[in-house]
Parts: C-alpha cells; sequence; structure tokens
C-alpha cells in the first residue's frame, strides 16, 4: 500500500496488492471461519475495478473497516426443558456495520450456527441492505439452539431467556432483528413481548417480522420469496425467457421456499420439486403450495407428508437429489453452499437457463463459476433475496408512522424495489465494464453506497 502514497503508478496492480493484502490479513485473523471468508472473498474479487477507479479508497482502508464487525456480541442462554432439566446454549448478535442506519438483519437458531456463520451473514447483509435503497444497517444473530421437536412452551422459554440477555443491545434507532431459519412469527413474537416486557413498555419498531395481527406489516412473510421471483422475472427477459411455461425446482419448504412457489406458479411456472432437510418431493403435475404450507406452517411436520395428499408424487432421502431433477429455473432457498460444483454440473447438463439464489450464499464459488461459464443466467443472493429486508424496513417506517399499508401497497412497493435493485445491479456493471454480470454489479452497488458513507462519516 505504500507505492500509493508514493504515488506509484500502475493503478491495476496497486488495486490488485491492495485485495490480495487485505484477503491475506483477513484470513491470518480470522483463520476458522470459512463461510466468512468466503463470502469476503466473494466481494473482494469484484471490487478490483472499484479499486482502480478510486484508488483514495485504498487510503482510507475501506476494505480493512469494512471487514471489521463494530460489534460482536455472544453470550449464554440458560433455558429449562419440560422435563426441568437445564440446557445451555450460545446467543450471537453481530452488529457490522451501522453507517447506513440501525443494525438490521434476522436471528437464526439452528445446532449449526457460531461465529463464522454470523459473520458471513451478517457482512452479507451490509451489501443486501444498502442495494434496497433503505436507510439501514447491517446485522445478524441467532443461536445454536435447535428448535426442531421443542415443545411450545420450550420454545418459548429459551426466547426469552435469549431475549433477556440481547435486549440490552437492541433498540428501534439502534438495532432491530427480525426471523431468519428457524425463527417465525412464533419465536418473533414472544421475543418481542420479552423485549417490551424488559422495556416497560411498547416499541413497535424494535423487531420487524411480526404478526400483522400485532404490529407487523402485511406481505413480509412473502417478501422474501417473492422477491426472488420478482428479481429473477427481470433476469429472465434479459434473453427473452420468462416463468411462465417454465419448469422450475425449490429447495426447502420454509418461508423463502414457499412464497417464491406460489409466486412462480403465479406468474405460470410450473414447479416440480421442494425439499427439505431430510429429503425432497418430484410432482411432475406440479407442486401443490397449499399443501406444503399445510405441512409445513400448519402441521410443522417433514415434506415426506406430501405424498399422503398427492399420491402421484414421490419423496426420495437426501436433500441433494434435488438438483439432479430436470428444470429450466432453479431457486436455491433452503441453506448455504447447497449447491456445489456436483450440483451445479446436474444443473448445467440439464441445460438449466437460470439460477435465482434465495438463501444466503447457497451457491459455492466452484458452482458460481461453472454457470458463469455456462452462460446461464445468475442472480446473486445479495440483490434477488432482498425483499424481505426492504419488506422489514417497510414494517419499521409503518411502526414510526403508526399505520399500515394494504397487502396490494406493499407488494407494489416491493415490486419497485426489486425492479430498481435489478436496474442498479445491471446499470453498475455495464460501468465497471461486466456487461450483463449481476453478481459484480450486486457487489459493486452495495460497496460504494456503504463506503462513501463510511468515508463521510469520518475514520472509525
Ligand atoms: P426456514 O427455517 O423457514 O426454512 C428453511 C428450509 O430449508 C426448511 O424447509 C429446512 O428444512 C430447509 N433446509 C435446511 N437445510 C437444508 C438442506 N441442507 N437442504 C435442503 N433443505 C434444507 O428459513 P427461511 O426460509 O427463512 O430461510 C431460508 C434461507 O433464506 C436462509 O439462507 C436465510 O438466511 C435466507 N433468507 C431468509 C429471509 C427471510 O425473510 N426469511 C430473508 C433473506 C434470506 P427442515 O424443515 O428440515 O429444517
Amino acid at each position: 500500500m505504500t507505492n500509493v502514497v508514493e504515488g506509484y503508478s500502475d493503478p491495476k496492480k496497486i488495486a490488485n496488492d491492495y485485495v490480495h493484502e487485505v484477503y491475506a490479513s483477513l484470513k491470518k485473523r480470522n483463520p476458522e471461519e470459512k463461510e466468512f471468508l468466503q463470502a469476503a472473498r466473494e466481494i473482494f474479487d469484484s471490487l478490483r475495478p472499484v479499486f482502480i477507479k478510486n484508488p483514495s479508497f485504498i487510503k482510507d482502508g475501506i476494505l480493512e473497516r469494512i471487514t471489521e464487525p463494530e460489534r460482536i456480541i455472544t453470550f449464554r442462554v440458560a433455558w429449562e426443558d419440560d422435563q426441568g432439566k437445564v440446557h445451555v446454549n450460545r446467543g450471537f448478535r453481530i452488529q457490522f456495520n451501522s453507517a447506513l442506519g440501525p443494525y438490521k438483519g434476522g436471528i437464526r437458531f439452528h445446532p449449526s450456527v457460531n461465529t463464522s456463520i454470523m459473520k458471513f451473514l451478517a457482512f452479507e447483509q451490509i451489501f443486501k441492505n444498502s442495494l434496497t435503497g433503505q436507510p439501514i444497517g447491517a446485522g445478524k444473530g441467532g443461536s445454536d439452539f435447535d428448535p426442531k421437536g421443542k415443545s411450545d412452551r420450550e420454545i418459548m422459554r429459551f426466547t426469552q431467556s435469549f431475549m433477556t440477555e440481547l435486549s440490552k443491545y437492541l433498540g428501534s434507532d439502534l438495532d432491530v432483528p427480525a426471523g431468519d431459519i428457524g425463527v417465525g412469527r412464533r419465536e418473533v413474537g414472544y421475543m418481542f413481548g420479552q423485549y417490551n416486557r424488559l422495556k416497560g413498555g411498547y416499541e413497535a419498531g424494535v423487531f420487524t417480522g411480526k404478526d400483522p395481527n400485532y404490529g407487523g406489516s402485511l406481505g413480509r412473510k412473502e417478501a422474501t420469496g417473492y422477491g426472488v421471483v420478482y428479481f429473477a422475472e427481470e433476469m429472465l427477459k434479459q434473453k427473452g425467457f420468462s416463468f411462465k411455461g417454465s419448469k422450475v425446482i425449490v429447495s426447502g419448504s420454509g418461508n423463502v421456499s414457499t412464497y417464491a412457489m406460489e409466486k412462480a406458479i403465479a406468474l405460470g411456472a410450473k414447479v416440480v420439486a421442494c425439499s427439505d432437510s431430510s429429503g425432497y418431493i418430484y410432482d411432475e403435475n406440479g407442486i401443490d403450495v397449499e399443501t406444503v404450507k399445510q405441512i409445513k406452517e400448519v402441521q410443522n411436520k417433514r415434506i415426506k407428508d406430501y405424498k399422503k395428499y398427492h399420491s402421484g408424487a414421490k419423496y426420495y432421502e437426501g436433500c441433494s437429489g434435488i438438483w439432479s431433477v430436470d428444470c429450466d429455473i432453479a431457486l436455491p432457498c433452503a441453506t448455504q453452499n447447497e449447491i456445489d460444483e456436483r450440483a451445479a454440473f446436474e444443473l448445467v447438463s440439464n441445460q438449466v437457463k437460470a439460477i435465482a439464489e434465495g438463501a444466503n450464499m447457497p451457491c459455492t464459488k466452484e458452482a458460481v463459476d461453472l454457470f458463469m461459464k455456462n452462460d446461464v443466467l445468475f442472480a446473486p443472493a445479495k440483490a434477488a433475496n432482498a425483499g424481505g429486508v426492504a419488506v422489514s424496513a417497510m414494517e419499521m417506517s409503518q411502526n414510526s408512522m403508526r399505520l399500515n399499508w394494504t397487502f396490494e401497497e406493499v407488494d407494489e412497493r416491493l415490486q419497485q424495489v426489486m425492479k430498481d435493485i435489478y436496474r442498479n445491479c445491471l446499470d453498475t456493471a455495464e460501468k465497471y465494464d461486466f456487461p450483463g454480470n449481476l453478481i459484480v454489479g450486486a457487489n459493486i452497488a452495495g460497496f460504494l453506497k456503504v463506503a462513501n458513507a463510511m468515508l463521510a462519516h469520518g475514520i472509525n
């Protein structure tokens, strides 16, 4: 980096050296955090052209600053099960970046949760939240608690214990969580209730994803899944394709997957497969999304049960087999790194036309490289799944104004946000000489807004 100060004159080499040095240092300081390093690497690879055009960012240490969380909170969560036995889990909240607004990002309850996964999710959130154009910073939280098989009262006791500690660090202008894997309306309701009880009042804007009957926004539940499909439809138009008449596969059968399926079907697609962490369903007549809702949202059962209602459908053990199903469009909506190189190869061999990431970082780097090499249209998560947090920001606005928008009003705004994000990614990619590359476009557009805000706020 000294060569910048001394006026060394090859901007490309300076930018490359900078990115390389910062990544090496990040790796040295966070050696165990493979998901976080994977997410950082993906951003770094896109940002070289930015540092060539704007070398002043280098002197300002922007990459070093943007990759270090403002605050990391970890804490003990002790709770009692129905038999009176005490268990201990670990709670996390990563308050990564507040340059654009209060920290904003979901809470995940899953046994795999650790510092690396929390940091990768919070880091991705920086760029995603920036792309929405809304005044929100970035954070993420959760616990290694496994909600599967727990009774309703156990879930309540756990979430209350979790919130008793976390509440010290939240506030509607400070940090506003929402749901994520393992955290739906019920869990949000318990956490919101406990926060208010501890604070001795009612602070509507401290949580999003609340039940619309109790301060939530209509359309939030549907927003991430619908948003993925709205974004993908814009991308498909680029090549004269559409959801109409396309064969689609969607991994997962949770919040994002269910509403991605619902919207894809509404736009005329046939969704032939979906999954959970045990296996996948193939229904050549088209998945009936109301049955999926009944099994997963109402009964809290396994996707295997779909066969009980639709005898023509087939169930296969093991969730990774879903990628071998012939399709035009694949929407990975379950979890990180679910599409590896092998799965990508199967999709490409079946001549998939487009991938839109509903989950966060569902495709490994090798998988993405293979899609790009084979001209598969690719919508990266931080752009494609930004609809959820965009509607969360709308929920915050409604809470502040103490009014409720209709479902149609929220949905219309969501469609506009997704179109704007798409256009911003496309234009930015073009401007930086990567026409049509939405990965580069999303990374650079998301980065520039935050980086400029950080510089405007001085050195910190
Ligand atoms: P949910 O908990 O509602 O659903 C997750 C679904 O994925 C479940 O069906 C789960 O199955 C399944 N699943 C988990 N692991 C695997 C696996 N290895 N293979 C196949 N299926 C699997 O979570 P969400 O829908 O909220 O979140 C899904 C993804 O979307 C996450 O990456 C999340 O970070 C991201 N996201 C969510 C947003 C939101 O608004 N909810 C916003 C933006 C991103 P099982 O029931 O067996 O566990």
